[in-house]
C-alpha cells in the first residue's frame, strides 16, 4: 500500500515567520520579556476590539484562566457543569476545591441542559459554569434566567468559541465572565495562551491582580494570587495571528461546507449545522455516527480512519464525568447523563485546518461513505 501522509484532527496556522522576526528584534532591543510589556498592552487592545469586547485579560492559558475566573468571583462550594467538555474544565473546579455537580446537555448542539439546571441546585451552589462546545452558542437567555433567579455566578467557558457572535454580538459579552484558549490546537492560537473576559474596569484590575501574584503595588499584595502572565514574545505573535484570523476562518469554513455537501444525506452519519443569526468560527467538525444505522460501529470507524492515517479525535469521549477523579461523585452516574453518555459514544471530530487540502478532504470523505 502506498504510503500516505499522516492527517491529524488540527494542525496550528502560523504567522510569516520574517513578519514575527521583526518583532523578535524589537523585543531584543527592549529587553522588556513579560510583565504587561508594550506588545501585551497592544495585545490585549486589539483582540479586545476585534473580539467586541470591553474588558480582556491576557493569560498563559485557558486553564489558568479558568482557575483564576473561578477565584476573581471568589466562587466556592457547587458548582453546575457539563460533563461533555474537555477535562480542564472541571479540572478548575478541582483546583479551587470546588465540588463539580454535573448536569445533562440538550440534544440539539449538546450544551448544557437549562431546564435540567434547577433539580440540581442546592444551598451549596454559587456558579454554573457551561462550555459553548464546538463553538456552538450555550442557551444563555435560559442559564441567566436561572442564575438571576437563584443569585448565581455564570462563568463561560468559550476556549471553543474564539470569533462566535450572535446577531453581531460577541459571544463572550454573556454571563459574569467567559474565558478563552489560545493553545496550538485552537482556531487562534498564541502557541499557548487563554483570557478572561469581564464587564467593568473593577473586575478587570482584580483579574489582573490575580494573574500576578496578586499584587495590586510594588508592596501591596491583595489575594493568593498565582503567576499567569502572557509573556511579550507571545503576544508579539497573537498580534500578527490576529492580521490573519479572517482568512483561517474563511478557509475553515469552505471545508465545513465541503464536509457538510458531500455527508448530508449519508446513512447513519448525524452532522451540525449553522445556527441562524450566529457567526461561527468552525473549531471542529463533529459527525456522529448511528451504529445501526451506518451499519458499523463508530470505533470501528475510527480505527478504519486511522489505518488510512486520518487521526480523527472522539471529542468529547470519555466524559469528564468518568475519570477516575470524577466518577464516584453522585452527578457523574451515567443515569443522570443519558444524553451525554449517548453523544460521547458517536462522536468522531474530522480533520478541519486552513491548510487541509482538497484532495486529503475528499480521500476523507471516501473512507467515511465507500466503506
Ligand atoms: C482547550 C480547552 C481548555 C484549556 O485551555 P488551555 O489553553 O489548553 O489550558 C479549556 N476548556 C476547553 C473546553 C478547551 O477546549
Amino acid at each position: 500500500m502506498k504510503k500516505t501522509k499522516e492527517i491529524f484532527v488540527t494542525q496550528p496556522s502560523l504567522p510569516p515567520l520574517e513578519e514575527f522576526t521583526e518583532y523578535l528584534k524589537q523585543i531584543w532591543g527592549s529587553k522588556i520579556l513579560t510583565n504587561n510589556g508594550p506588545f501585551h498592552k497592544q495585545f490585549e487592545n486589539e483582540l479586545a476590539d476585534y473580539l467586541g469586547v470591553k474588558y480582556l485579560s491576557l493569560f498563559a492559558n485557558g486553564t489558568l484562566a479558568l482557575v483564576s475566573a473561578l477565584q476573581a468571583l471568589r466562587v466556592t462550594g457547587e458548582v453546575i457543569t457539563t460533563p461533555f467538555s474537555f477535562v480542564a474544565t472541571t479540572h478548575s473546579l478541582w483546583w479551587n476545591n470546588i465540588k463539580p455537580v454535573f448536569v445533562d446537555i440538550e440534544p440539539d448542539y449538546f450544551t448544557l441542559a437549562p431546564e435540567k439546571i434547577e433539580a440540581a441546585i442546592t444551598p451549596q451552589t454559587t456558579a454554573i459554569l457551561p462550555v459553548h462546545v464546538y463553538g456552538n452558542p450555550c442557551k444563555i437567555d435560559e442559564i441567566q434566567k436561572i442564575a438571576d433567579t437563584y443569585g448565581l455566578k455564570v462563568i463561560y467557558d468559550a476556549a471553543h468559541a474564539f470569533g462566535v457572535r450572535i446577531n453581531g454580538n460577541s459571544i463572550l459579552n454573556f454571563g459574569d465572565l467567559s474565558i478563552l484558549s489560545f493553545h496550538a490546537t485552537k482556531v487562534f492560537n498564541t502557541i499557548e495562551g487563554g483570557a478572561i473576559i469581564c464587564h467593568d474596569e473593577k473586575t478587570k484590575k482584580q483579574i489582573d491582580h490575580l494573574k500576578n501574584f496578586g499584587f495590586a503595588g510594588e508592596t501591596t499584595v491583595i489575594a493568593p494570587g498565582i503567576n499567569a502572565k502572557m509573556n511579550e514574545l507571545q503576544a508579539a505573535y497573537g498580534l500578527l495571528q490576529l492580521k490573519y484570523i479572517e482568512e483561517y476562518i474563511s478557509k475553515r469554513k469552505e471545508i465545513a461546507e465541503l464536509y457538510r455537501r458531500e455527508l448530508t444525506g449519508v446513512k447513519g452519519i448525524r452532522l451540525l449545522h449553522d445556527i441562524k443569526g450566529v457567526d461561527h468560527s468552525y473549531t471542529y467538525f463533529p459527525v456522529f455516527i448511528d451504529e445501526k444505522l451506518y451499519d458499523e460501529s463508530r470505533d470501528a470507524l475510527y480505527e478504519r480512519l486511522k489505518k488510512n492515517n486520518i487521526y480523527g479525535r472522539r471529542y468529547f469521549y470519555p466524559l469528564i464525568s468518568q475519570f477516575p477523579t470524577y466518577r464516584g461523585l453522585p452527578s457523574a452516574k451515567p443515569g443522570n447523563l443519558l444524553i451525554a453518555n449517548s453523544i460521547a459514544e458517536q462522536v468522531i471530530c474530522l480533520p478541519i485546518y486552513p491548510d487541509l487540502d482538497k484532495m486529503t478532504i475528499k480521500r476523507i470523505l471516501n473512507i467515511l461513505i465507500n466503506k
